[in-house]
């Protein structure tokens, strides 16, 4: 008993996640029964993992919106409000570009779409959209602030919530009691994300048994380069673009961050969303030495954002449709995928499969024709699972450098040589 309890959260949750995805490829392998499929996939896990999605999203808005207040009213010099957001803003934007330049430059050696037939294979993709630059920009402004809370609308939340922080900085004394009110508020949530985690690894074996015992890999094969191409492209973003990132701004070890991060990626991978990976994000972050103070803004931010692992899937499925249906790709082209994918991750909201509804934009700003979205729409669950955990770890890495920057993280947490305050 022990031993197990010596167990940390972030190995429940692998062991969760591994003995879920056993027992979903089991399952559907080799168990077709309706009683099985109707009692314990659809029902079982289904309630399993959704019930602990739910309980994930219920912490992000109070969260985000408390953690954002108290995080901007501490902050003492309202400039460095502006600098924090211009170098988030920043390296979200370029690492974005950098992952669908990966993305381009794989697919053209890897040439996932060649040979295939599209004609035969499309079925026509009634994904539509309705994303633009100026829609995006528009969404990011407040119009009703309690109807972007109640909607869980991430942007104008962080507007507005970074707006009430800077005036509880400014007006101090006056704002007192709402300031605390902010603060206690904050410390709950902040509680209450580490109870809810403790379910974490029994909900991620549950949505790992339902995705895979629903799925299983079949669907994968016909399109196996494409999903090499996209699984080859996030290990480069993940485990060679992020730590040479990390190690060029802040010197810091990325095996000491991937070490304790390690969870927040299995948490995003089995739930597919980004949003509902926030609050586990900002405590592990915390637990490495960074301070909220930046944290509460840049991974909210972040997971609305930036979507590298998002963009690296719209980079080969350009590629992969392109190459199916014979087209060229000049380098004019090439640019414009470049600029509309990191704009499709700006209005990618951090919930699953959205990257694919995103790809419209992408397509037809080359005019590529979108009934290519219907191929790998198939399996694109599998997929958004891995972009996903891709997409949380940018966000972190960013939130590293700027808080690197910013003086706001404590190395000597970072580097094990302390505990974070406030933690077990
Ligand atoms: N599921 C992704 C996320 O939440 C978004 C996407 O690519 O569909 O980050």
């Amino acid at each position: 008993l022990d031993r197990l309890k010596s167990i940390s959260l972030g190995n429940w949750i692998l062991i969760g996640m591994v003995l879920g995805l056993i027992t979903g490829v089991i399952l559907n392998l080799y168990v077709h029964s309706q009683f099985i499929d109707i009692i314990l996939i659809d029902n079982v896990f289904y309630l399993g993992g959704n019930i602990f999605i739910k309980l994930m999203k219920m912490l992000v808005v109070p969260l985000v919106f408390c953690s954002i207040v108290v995080g901007v009213a501490s902050i003492s010099d309202i400039r460095k409000i502006g600098t924090i957001g211009g170098r988030t803003i920043l390296i979200y934007l370029i690492t974005t570009a950098l992952a669908v330049s990966i993305a381009l430059l794989i697919a053209s050696f890897i040439h996932p779409g060649a040979g295939l037939h599209m004609a035969g294979l499309a079925t026509a993709s009634n994904v539509s959209t309705n994303v633009t630059i100026t829609n995006t920009i528009l969404g990011m402004v407040p119009d009703n602030p309690i109807n972007s809370l109640a909607n869980g609308d991430m942007l104008p939340v962080i507007i507005f919530g970074v707006l009430v922080g800077i005036i509880l900085a400014k007006l101090k004394e006056e704002t007192e009691t709402i300031n605390k009110v902010f603060e206690e508020g904050n410390t709950i949530m902040m509680e209450m994300t580490s109870i809810v985690m403790k379910f974490a690894p029994i909900g991620v074996f549950c949505l790992m048994a339902k995705t895979f015992a629903t799925l299983g890999f079949d669907g994968l094969m016909p399109l196996s380069k494409y999903v090499i191409c996209v699984l080859i492209g996030l290990a480069v973003q993940a485990f060679i673009v992020y730590p040479s990132l990390m190690v060029i701004f802040t010197r810091l070890n990325p095996i000491k961050f991937f070490k304790k991060f390690y969870s927040v990626m299995l948490f995003a991978f089995s739930s597919s969303t980004s949003n509902a990976t926030i609050p586990l994000n900002l405590e592990k972050l915390s637990e490495l030495g960074v301070s909220r103070e930046v944290s509460s803004f840049t991974i909210p931010l972040g997971a609305t954002i930036n979507m590298d692992g998002t963009a690296i899937m719209q980079g080969v499925a350009v590629m992969f449709a392109a190459q199916a249906y014979g087209m060229d790709l000049g380098a004019s082209a090439l640019l414009t995928v470049i600029f509309t994918a990191v704009m499709a991750s700006i209005g990618t909201a951090g919930v699953p499969s959205v990257g694919l509804i995103t790809l419209n934009m992408v397509f037809t700003s080359i005019g590529l024709p979108v009934d290519a979205i219907g191929i790998i729409m198939g399996i694109d669950h599998i997929l958004d699972m891995f972009r996903t955990a891709v997409n949380v770890t940018g966000d972190a890495i960013c939130t590293i450098i700027v808080s690197f920057k910013n003086k706001s993280i404590d190395l000597d947490v970072f580097n094990g040589k302390k505990q974070a305050e406030g933690s077990s």
